[in-house]
């Protein structure tokens, strides 16, 4: 989207012109993260990188980096606050642990030689050479690894779960319907990385016995889905998919499934009558997709983040994975920076890192020396964090206490210049109109709440709708059929227990 497809081809074009197309490769990595000064190219072995690089500046750093052997100053990345410039080692990556998005930008996803030569697929013949499928799931449980989508339910749990099911056949969901509003962090680890999917996926069919997975991945996601498919082919050619995997007696292949873009089919029962042809809708639980799910058979539905952490768990063992982290919540999250921050883009962080670390470490401080508000954590169904907790560890249950929520990792930062009435407001918007309808609670209670709040943006608000709103985000919280709705009022909820005072000062009639 900053247009660097066309600053690689530019790039193809006057390599060739100097001479040197056969000396120096080309490739097109996953995102490098840091949205804020794409484009960007990097030069290996010399390790240098140029940010917000224009098509009018390749000629310059093929001349200058490339034939004469200078570093091109202007391009390096430049610290707003000091002033320095970096070659290398740029801050914005420095507090980042990359577990998740260890390849991504570093290798050629459309090239499986390439991840394999990033120890891709080794744990995946650990899994189906050296390990019971029994020690495959009692690894992920020591692990600690939570589900990335968004409820955080351990891993090694709902595989045993699947597993445990007794069934003639049992199915692997990737869920990989990212909804969100600014979030991209699967779409990352597709792009940049889709064989960890697949090896992930692989893993999970040996430990749960299964032979078919599919990849259920939103239609707006197109170079996700590109590189997919060719990440399919090529694991196929190498005998990674389809029969007698490596020469064992496991069978398994993966087939795409596209959604449409309804948010709600990210819920997993809703993907699930997606998949199988009927309307997106949630159903009750239990049974749960563990028990009866895909064609009533058992199926474990796991994120693309989720997916992504298994083969180096394998590979580096559960104690390795659960040493990173806080005490319930292991590993590492990426999240989605984006909003009134400095360095917007996409970062992987322990779990337990601050709010400030990441946004006044990593993100650079506020944009334009604005102050900093709140920060929006969960996505659409998350909540508004004050000033006062920019201190606390980010993990599951820190951020629950404080009345947001992990959800998949959307990450938006606000300053004094933002409404947190209009925030509301806009959240809402998002999950009124992805809203299924199926259940009263969300259909009609969502429509409710936005005419309160859009009365008291107008001005035409009373101190009882207030009390209304809260009364009726309960209500909603309490009987919603599933997490969509029951979240739904999460931005509201924690507005008016942070920044009540904002609401009031649209009211005009405080009697
Ligand atoms: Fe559909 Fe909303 Fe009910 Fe979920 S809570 S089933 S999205 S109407």
């Amino acid at each position: 989207s900053s247009g660097s497809p066309r600053i690689a081809e530019v790039l193809e074009e006057e390599l060739d012109r100097a001479g040197l197309a056969d000396q120096i490769k080309v490739f097109e990595p996953g995102c490098f993260g840091f949205c804020e000064k794409g484009p960007m190219i990097q030069i290996h072995p010399d390790n240098v990188t140029y940010c917000e690089v224009s098509p009018e500046d390749v000629s310059t750093i093929v001349q200058e980096h490339l034939i004469e052997g200078k570093q091109v100053e202007r391009l390096l990345f430049m610290d707003p606050n000091t002033k320095e410039r970096f070659a290398a080692n740029i801050p914005f990556y420095n507090n980042q642990l990359r577990i998740a998005l260890r390849n991504v930008g570093y290798i050629a996803p459309e090239n499986i030689l390439e991840y394999i030569a990033a120890d891709g697929y080794q744990a995946l013949a650990k899994v189906l050479f050296h390990m019971t499928p029994l020690e495959v799931i009692d690894t992920l449980k020591v692990s600690g690894l939570r589900g990335r989508g968004g409820a955080g339910f351990p891993t090694g749990v709902k595989w045993e779960f699947t597993r445990r099911s007794e069934a003639d056949q049992r199915y692997i969901i990737c869920n990989a319907d990212e909804g969100d509003p600014g979030a991209f962090m699967d779409r990352s680890v597709l792009e940049g990385d889709p064989h960890s999917v697949l090896e992930a996926m692989l893993i999970a069919g040996a430990a749960i016995g299964s032979s078919q997975g599919y990849i259920y991945v939103r239609a707006e996601y197109p170079a996700a889905i590109h590189r997919l498919k060719i990440a399919i082919e090529q694991a196929r050619e190498y005998g990674l998919l389809g029969k007698q995997i490596l020469g064992s007696d496991f069978d398994f292949d993966i087939e795409l499934k596209y959604g449409a873009g309804a948010f709600v089919c990210g819920e997993e029962t809703a993907l699930i009558h997606s998949i199988e042809g009927s309307r997106g809708e949630p159903t009750v639980k239990p049974p749960f997709p563990a028990q009866k799910g895909l064609w009533g058979k058992p199926t474990c539905v796991n994120n693309v983040e989720t997916l992504a952490n298994i083969p180096p768990i394998i590979l580096r063992g559960a104690e390795w994975f659960a040493k990173i982290g806080t005490e319930k919540s292991k590993g590492t999250k990426v999240f989605a920076l984006a909003g009134k921050v400095n360095n917007v883009g996409l970062v992987e962080v322990p779990m337990g890192t601050t709010l400030r670390e990441i946004i006044f470490g990593i993100g650079g401080g506020i944009k334009r020396h604005k102050t900093f508000k709140a920060a929006q954590t969960g996505g659409p169904s998350g909540g508004c964090i004050p000033t006062k907790y920019l201190d606390s560890p980010i993990d599951y249950e820190s951020l629950m206490a404080i009345g947001s929520m992990m959800g998949s990792g959307g990450l938006i930062v606000l300053d004094e210049d933002d409404c947190m009435v209009e925030i509301a407001k806009f959240f809402l918007e998002f999950t009124m109109d992805e809203s299924c309808g199926r259940c009263t609670a969300c259909r009609v209670g969502t429509k409710r709440l936005h005419e309160i709040l859009q009365k008291i943006t107008e001005g035409r608000g009373t101190l009882e709708d207030l009390e209304n709103l809260e009364k009726l985000c309960n209500i909603i919280k309490d009987t919603a059929l599933c997490g969509l709705g029951q979240s739904a009022p999460n931005p509201i909820l924690s507005t008016l227990k942070y920044f009540r005072d904002e609401y009031i000062a649209h009211i005009v009639d405080k009697t």
